[in-house]
């Protein structure tokens, strides 16, 4: 297992999209999947990882999350995630580890509660009902596996500022 670099905004490779998993039981997939979970937990407030975000020749359409359930329920890896159902909505503040996360967070509209339809790392299906945080979590990892980072969804106005925001941020570094 190896740490893997996380990749940073606004390096165009976070806007490639996750290969989709054929074979779960490769050894390439199984090994990433060891690394992601050995970066995310050597890494400094991180709720969750997308294959996408992360410094793979080939990223596939891999997450691994912490466990925010108290009964242990919660999956922590989805391949090939789906969401197939949401409803409600919620707007809280989003960070970001591919995006200078100690100074940027802004709110994001996403749904309050989705169901998400995923294999897990042995191949079984699953499907799993999440509300409120881990709702907003796997929503922005699905959205990395799309490409997408989450300040894409804001207003070009609050986009604006924080572009402005990073351009002084990476001057300084
Ligand atoms: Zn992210």
């Amino acid at each position: 297992m190896a740490m893997v670099a996380i990749l940073n905004y606004p390096n165009p490779r976070l806007h490639k999209k996750g290969e989709i998993v054929t074979d779960v039981s490769a050894p390439d997939v199984q090994a990433m999947i060891d690394d992601m979970f050995y970066t995310l937990e050597h890494t400094n407030n991180c709720a969750g990882l997308a294959a996408t975000q992360m410094d793979f020749a080939n990223p596939k359409a891999i997450t691994v999350l912490n466990d925010y359930s108290e009964d242990g329920s919660q999956p922590r890896c989805l391949i090939n995630p789906v969401i197939i159902e949401q409803e409600g909505e919620q707007f809280e503040d989003e960070g970001c580890m591919s995006v200078y996360p100690r100074h940027i967070y802004e709110p994001v509209k996403r749904a309050a509660r989705i169901k998400v339809r995923a294999l897990d790392r042995h191949g079984n299906t699953i499907e799993y009902s999440a509300e409120g945080y881990v709702a907003k979590l796997i929503q922005h990892e699905i959205d990395h596996l799309n490409g997408m980072v989450y300040i894409q969804r804001l207003s070009s106005l609050k986009r604006g500022r924080v572009d402005e925001k990073i351009r002084k941020i990476i001057k300084k570094s």
